[in-house]
């Protein structure tokens, strides 16, 4: 969200944007993954689960997204969330479709050469006047640490919350009433039926979300077996179990986020150093949801933007 918040704003601007992304496909920590289920193909949202629009800017965006069908309302979450449709990361893949990103292509190195950069990625090398870093805090400092050691200590000093994703499909309803759960103080800090999101079909499905703290106990285990313990927590959590059995498990799957939610934030927005040429973005620069990786994307294209006016050559 960040990467292509800032990359929109700069093509708009006026400026050639490449954009790079290890993942195979749109989303990062808003992705969406799709499995077959009883026939049918279903998709989950293990990471972000809907996002709050707040500031100006981003209403505009996600009323864009709206009228495009790339996300709708979700009232059962509140009346300020919002989801992508048909998945999570619709916006992302709506973002991207109108740039340059090369999706798989995982950032290695960089390198100063002359007044620009050389990035390594695996096999290919890309060529850019500016870079701007827009991952996660902790792999942005790993990049960052010999190029600019500033910036790799800024992004080095926010730690990231870890969490357990689990993605269960069953035969029929749950009788859970309503399509989430909640808690500041158990295992399970999240839950939705997943199959109860707008524009979401098939299957019943449910996307459980650990507590940081038990998704620290959990780290180190295979996912299978954290998926296993993780469903049981979810049926003591909303009783589901022992006395109410569930419908047929079809489907149980895990995914780790080892940087889900960053904690330290420095509010800062967003970083560029001009004389490198060289920027960060991210949501540990902001808050740490989609609205905020959003807006420090933008606020680092801002700081782009202000550095070509004031030296335009
Ligand atoms: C489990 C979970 C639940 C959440 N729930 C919510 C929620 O309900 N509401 C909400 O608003 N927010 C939620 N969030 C937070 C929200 O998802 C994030 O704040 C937001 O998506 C972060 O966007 P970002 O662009 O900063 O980072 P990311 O989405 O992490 O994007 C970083 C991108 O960089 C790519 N990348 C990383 N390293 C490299 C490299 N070396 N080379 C190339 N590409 C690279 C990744 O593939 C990724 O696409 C949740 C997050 C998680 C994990």
């Amino acid at each position: 969200m960040a990467g292509l918040s800032a990359a929109t704003a700069l093509a708009r601007a006026g400026r050639s944007v490449i954009v790079l992304d290890k993942g195979r496909g749109p989303g990062g920590r808003m992705a969406a993954r799709r499995v077959e289920l009883g026939g049918a193909n279903v998709s989950f949202d293990h990471g972000a689960q809907y996002f709050t629009a707040r500031d100006p800017g981003f209403r505009a965006a996600v009323a864009a997204w709206e009228a495009s069908g790339a996300v709708a309302r979700w009232p059962a979450a509140g009346d300020d969330a919002w989801v992508g449709t048909p998945g999570m990361n619709a916006p992302i893949r709506a973002m991207a479709e109108s740039l340059d990103v090369r999706w798989g292509v995982r950032a290695e190195m960089l390198t100063r050469i002359g007044a620009g950069w050389r990035i390594a990625a695996g096999e290919q090398t890309f060529h850019a006047a500016t870079v701007l870093v827009a991952v996660p805090a902790e792999q942005a400092a790993v990049l960052l640490t010999d190029v600019a050691p500033d910036l790799a200590a800024l992004a080095g000093g926010v730690q990231s919350a870890p969490c357990w994703a689990v993605m269960a499909g069953f035969a029929g309803r749950l009788p859970i009433a309503g399509d989430t759960y909640r808690s500041e103080t158990a295992a399970i800090s999240w839950a939705a039926r997943n199959s109860a999101k707008p524009g979401r079909s098939g299957a019943e499905t449910w996307v459980i979300h650990a507590s940081a703290q038990r998704s620290l106990e959990l780290i180190d285990w295979p996912k299978a077996d954290a998926a296993a313990a993780l469903l049981a927590d979810f049926f003591a959590a909303t009783g589901t179990a022992p006395a109410a059995p569930p419908a047929a498990l079809m489907h149980l799957d895990a995914h780790r986020w080892l940087y889900a939610l960053p904690q330290a934030l420095t509010g800062e927005g967003a970083r560029f150093d001009p004389a490198l040429r060289l920027g960060i973005a991210g949501d540990y620069l902001h808050s740490p949801r989609v609205e905020g990786a959003w807006a420090s994307g933008r606020a680092l294209a801002g700081l782009v933007d202000q550095e070509r006016a004031a030296s335009p050559s």
